[in-house]
């Protein structure tokens, strides 16, 4: 199984390279499955042509606009394919079928039926496969949220049993923090499941979290290379085909979050559940939550989501405000959440004290704190997002660790 990212098919050259890395693969007699993404830039066209038109467009409309990216590049990889020589066919997530629930913009895969597949590559053929996309109940078409064909690679691998999935894009493997923000960041030879899970979680957009999710509750190894130059990239794998663990493995940022506090509600049971609630029922994933209780017994919720779900939580609110006779709901897009990862948190006190330290030295203030078994995340002003990563880099010593590793 391999999956190749937007910028890996990007151009026609470079789909013609994608084809001669895969006709390699055949003539070392793999039966091939390849799935890919549109051509880099093409989702976000996609996504900017319906902005232009619709205020809030249809997720069901979006769907069907943004999953056409891939069913191009299923065509002309398969094209190149065919113009070396090697027989290829390609499938749309509706031809394999990809079933997905009914859940717009980010369904989840539900079932995959392995047969046309297979009998493609029965028949001597590649099966190049569009990522991202499926197919729900209603025969409508959904997609998987961003980054989703590597969910796509990694749940077809489960479904036909390969024993490897590798997912090949512009970097070489998984860094200590993104290559492009932190020039001094190191790749990671290999790292676990759940040091994995934490890093996409929290804004490491290499690999698409629900993809680590699937390949680590059945087992599938993941490795993360790169498709311009050879190597050895990341194996994301279990914790005990690992024998040295740094402390921390990795610092992530997230810069599209935004804040929305309701202030002065009356301090009573319930409260969490009627602000939340409708959040939730409109599948707006919240992500940090505080609660502070002030003065005269009313208490401010906090929490964090997605900026583009923004608008639609203020106006989710507005109603529950007056209802609960709250003072006021606030919204604040200008946030960022940067999170140190690791699984050294579990025997070494003091990580928190290194971060926190850090950023005062660079006077950033700490809006927010979450922390889970192997990470801590904090809420800042977005401005100080970069200068925030590379402090944590070095405070952390993630340069010289990753070195020493690899
Ligand atoms: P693809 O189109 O192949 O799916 P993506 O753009 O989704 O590629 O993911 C690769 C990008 O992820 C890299 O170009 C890099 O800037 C970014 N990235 C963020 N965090 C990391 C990290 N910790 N390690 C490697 N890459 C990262
Ligand atoms: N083309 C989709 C996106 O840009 C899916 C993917 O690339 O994985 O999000
Ligand atoms: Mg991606």
């Amino acid at each position: 199984m391999e999956k190749y990212g937007g910028t890996s098919v990007g151009s026609v050259e470079r789909i013609q390279a994608v084809a001669r890395n895969v006709a390699e693969g055949v003539k070392q007699g793999d039966s091939l499955v390849v799935v890919v993404s549109a051509m880099s830039g093409e989702t976000n066209r996609l996504v900017d042509l319906a902005k232009s038109l619709a205020n809030r467009p249809s997720r069901r409309e979006m769907d069907m606009l943004i999953s056409t990216g891939e069913q191009v590049t299923i065509a002309l990889l398969s094209l190149a394919l065919e113009d070396l020589g090697i027989p290829a066919r390609s499938f749309t997530g509706f031809q394999v079928p990809i079933q997905t629930d009914s859940v717009h913009g980010r369904a989840r895969i539900t079932s995959i039926e392995g047969d046309a597949i297979v009998s493609a590559l029965d028949s001597g053929k590649v099966a190049v496969v569009a990522g991202f996309q499926g197919v729900s109940v209603d025969n409508d078409i959904t997609t998987l949220g961003r980054g989703g064909s590597d969910t796509t690679a990694v749940a077809l691998a489960v479904a036909l049993k390969a024993d490897e999935c590798r997912i090949f894009t512009d970097v070489d493997g998984v860094y200590t923090a993104d290559p492009r923000v932190v020039e001094e960041a190191r790749r990671i030879p290999r790292i676990t499941y759940e040091e994995m899970l934490e890093l996409s979680g929290s804004g490491a957009k290499v690999m698409q979290i629900r993809a680590v999710e699937f390949a680590s509750k059945y087992g599938v190894p993941l490795r993360v290379l790169s498709s311009f130059e050879p190597g050895e990239g990341t194996l994301i794998t279990r914790e005990e085909n690992i024998m040295e663990q740094p402390m921390i493995s990795g610092i992530t940022s997230v810069d599209n979050e935004a804040k929305v506090t309701v202030r002065g509600v009356p301090d009573r049971p319930g409260i969490a559940y009627s602000i939340l609630g409708p959040i939730s029922d409109a599948h707006i994933n919240v992500d940090m939550i505080v609660q502070n209780v002030s003065s005269e017994e009313t208490t401010d919720l906090t929490f964090t989501i997605n900026q583009d779900d923004l608008d639609s939580a203020m106006d989710l609110l507005a109603p529950v405000v007056r209802e609960l006779e709250a003072e006021t709901v606030v919204g604040d897009r200008n946030l960022a959440k940067i999170s140190v990862v690791g699984v050294g948190m579990r025997s070494h006190a003091g990580i928190a004290t290194t971060m926190f330290r850090a950023l005062a030295d660079k006077g950033i203030n700490i809006q927010m704190i979450s922390t889970s078994e192997i990470k801590i995340s904090v809420t800042i002003d977005r401005e100080y997002s970069e200068l925030a990563l590379r402090a944590l880099h070095s405070a952390f010593r993630l340069e010289e660790s990753a070195k020493k590793g690899g």
